[in-house]
């Protein structure tokens, strides 16, 4: 059992010299308007908000809070190009905007990473690994559809929707900005994209790639604010489709403001995934998967293997080993490269998080955490699992969006699967044996959008995305990603 003092032993007799990541390499003003029309400009009633760094407390910059003037003022710059140069661009040449914008992400790729890891909390070597070049992927991936809609949906015409408007979470800036701008723009679409509070900052430098790819004014406008302003975009009669990312709350309220209207849209919610692990599988490589799983992005993830369903012969074994595994997990400077678990995304996050360790305890579960040591300044949270929980308690039921792993034990396949669906969400899963044929059993039997098997939080371009229940409606992603975005004729 790994305990404070035998620590060391389990990073072979050393503890990591610290690996900061430079900041020198990047530029952020004091202060950004909107960017609207090609330009940022100052926000109609002159409001601007802080944006924070969670690990240090310490403000970055501030940045304005657009009201419903100047949402409108976004659509019909958006609309304006649809009807102009943008909407008269041949697709092959709309295509190369896109790959201009891949390209210029892939060369600030450090800055962009930096940034997202100061900003959002997030360990830098998942931005610099995982987000960053995630997002460029997604603009490439698109680009090269641009001039090829005859051929995704082959016998129908594909025509572009107008003008988009995306709303989009804090857990991955940048990249939930790249799944929602790329392929509105290769379908010929425009769009008004806004960030999340907590997170503006790789929004505000997209749009200063926008620029410098010198796509024609108003094609991309982003404005940042609160939910008032994503309000004011869902209900703007100038918009024609809206993909939202965010939690299932905000998620239904928009689905009812839409209800009756003409506007397309996608949602993408909530998720509490299972991973369930076989006395057949791996058991090593498991545990590995449900570290990845949920502690990665310190659970900030929609679709983290938040729930662990083991079977009963190997369960002592596995959380014994997923014990010894918390214990060196090091948490802590987002910007150090040795960390594997940065700073909870804000205050109200950390506050969720902390009311969902009470409840468990509260409905019995007992609680384990590592004994990481935790920096003074900052939002934290150690990471925890919970045993001793049952199906119908909180701990297993909500999504808590934090480092947080409910364990269950199950002695059947059918069981399992009973189990692993019994919540109101079916956004992602994971399965762990070593028998193809029980992969594909489990996988079927499972309604979720994304079942990894032997593995965890893997993702593509071209693979579809998106949830069944409460997870969500529509997918994004892949050729699924494309028909979001345009209307299909004769
Ligand atoms: P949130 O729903 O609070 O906010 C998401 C965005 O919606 C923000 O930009 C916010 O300003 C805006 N918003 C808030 N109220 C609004 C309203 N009334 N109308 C329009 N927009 C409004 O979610 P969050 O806390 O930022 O993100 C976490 C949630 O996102 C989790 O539930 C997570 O599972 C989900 N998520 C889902 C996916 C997916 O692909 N399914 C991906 C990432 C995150």
């Amino acid at each position: 059992m790994a305990t404070p003092e035998n620590k060391l032993a389990f990073s072979g007799g050393w503890e990591y010299d610290p690996a900061p990541q430079s900041t020198d390499h990047i530029t952020l003003n004091k202060r950004y308007g909107l960017f609207i029309n090609g330009d940022f400009v100052p926000p109609a009633r002159g409001r601007y908000f802080d944006t924070i760094n969670p690990a240090t407390e310490e403000k970055i910059s501030r940045v304005a809070d657009a009201s419903s003037d100047d949402v409108d003022k976004a659509v019909k710059a958006a609309r304006a190009a649809y009807n102009g140069a943008w909407g008269r661009m041949k697709p092959a040449e709309r295509g190369k905007y896109i790959y201009r914008i891949a390209r210029i992400i892939q060369e600030r790729a450090r800055e962009f990473s930096v940034i997202e890891s100061l900003d959002g909390g997030k360990p830098i070597r998942e931005s610099r690994d995982i987000d960053v070049p995630l997002a460029a992927a997604h603009f490439f991936y698109y680009a090269g559809w641009a001039d090829k809609l005859e051929y995704a949906f082959p016998g129908r015409t594909a025509r572009s929707l107008g003008v988009a408007g995306q709303i989009i979470p804090w857990n991955f800036p940048l990249l939930m900005a790249s799944w929602k701008i790329a392929p509105a723009l290769a379908c010929g679409n425009t769009v008004v994209l806004k960030p999340a509070e907590t997170t503006p900052l790789t929004a505000l430098k997209l749009a200063e790639v926008v620029a410098d790819a010198g796509l024609p004014p108003g094609v991309v406008n982003i404005i940042t604010g609160s939910g008032v302003a994503g309000a004011a975009l869902v209900e703007h009669p100038g918009v024609d489709k809206i993909a939202f990312t965010g939690s299932t709350n905000v998620g239904r309220m928009i689905q009812k403001t839409l209800a009756g209207t003409n506007k397309k849209y996608t949602l993408e919610l909530g998720g509490k995934a299972a991973n369930i692990i076989f006395a057949d599988a791996a058991i090593d490589e498991a545990v590995e998967g449900i570290v990845n799983g949920i502690f990665f992005n310190q659970g900030h993830v929609c679709c983290a293997g938040s729930r662990l369903l083991v079977q009963e012969s190997v369960a002592d074994e596995v959380i014994a080993k997923l014990k010894d595994r918390m214990e060196t997990l090091i948490v802590g400077d987002p910007l150090d490269k040795n960390t594997d678990i940065g700073a909870i995304n804000s205050p109200m996050q950390l506050e969720k998080i902390e009311s969902y360790l009470k409840i468990g305890r509260e409905e019995g579960g007992e609680m384990h955490q590592s004994s990481c040591r935790l920096p003074k300044k900052g939002y934290w949270c150690r990471p925890t699992i919970f045993t001793g929980v049952s199906q119908s308690n909180r701990i297993v039921q909500d999504e808590i969006f934090g480092p947080v792993l409910a364990i269950q034990t199950f002695r059947r396949y059918d069981e399992a699967v009973m189990k692993a669906n019994n919540t109101p969400y079916g956004l992602s899963g994971g399965v762990w044996t070593d028998k193809g044929a029980k992969i594909f059993k489990v996988t079927q039997a499972i309604r979720a959008g994304v079942i990894w098997a032997n593995t965890f939080n893997k993702f593509d371009p071209t693979s579809p995305f998106g949830g069944y229940k409460e997870s969500g409606v529509g997918r994004e992603g892949g050729l699924h990603g494309l028909g979001a975005y345009v209307k299909l004729g004769a």
